[in-house]
């Protein structure tokens, strides 16, 4: 019988957006390392409420709880050129 639940060809869960959102990032707490932030705004134009710039132009996590309601931390971590951004459970 059928569950609604979809595989790819290697027989993998596929998610679609809605469960990838809450199975991904509603967990996970982001963190910036600024040695390698070069200040580009992607994370802080994705996710305003969790994501500011510092004293120093750096990029900063303002509000670590901030993924699992108000963005999504994972487009932002992507969009990172340099990889400054982790997501930690
Ligand atoms: S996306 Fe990466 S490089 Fe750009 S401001 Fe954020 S942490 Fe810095």
């Amino acid at each position: 019988m059928y569950d609604g639940r979809t595989f790819n060809c290697i027989g993998e869960q596929v998610l679609n957006t809605r469960e990838k959102q809450s199975h991904s990032v509603s967990h996970l707490v982001p963190k910036v390392d600024k040695e390698l932030c070069i200040s580009c705004g992607n994370c802080v134009d994705l996710c305003p409420d969790v994501f500011v710039w510092d004293d120093e132009g750096k990029a900063e996590v303002s509000n670590p709880g901030g993924c699992s309601t108000q963005c999504n931390c994972q487009e932002a971590a992507e969009s990172c050129p340099t990889d400054a951004i982790s997501l930690e459970e």
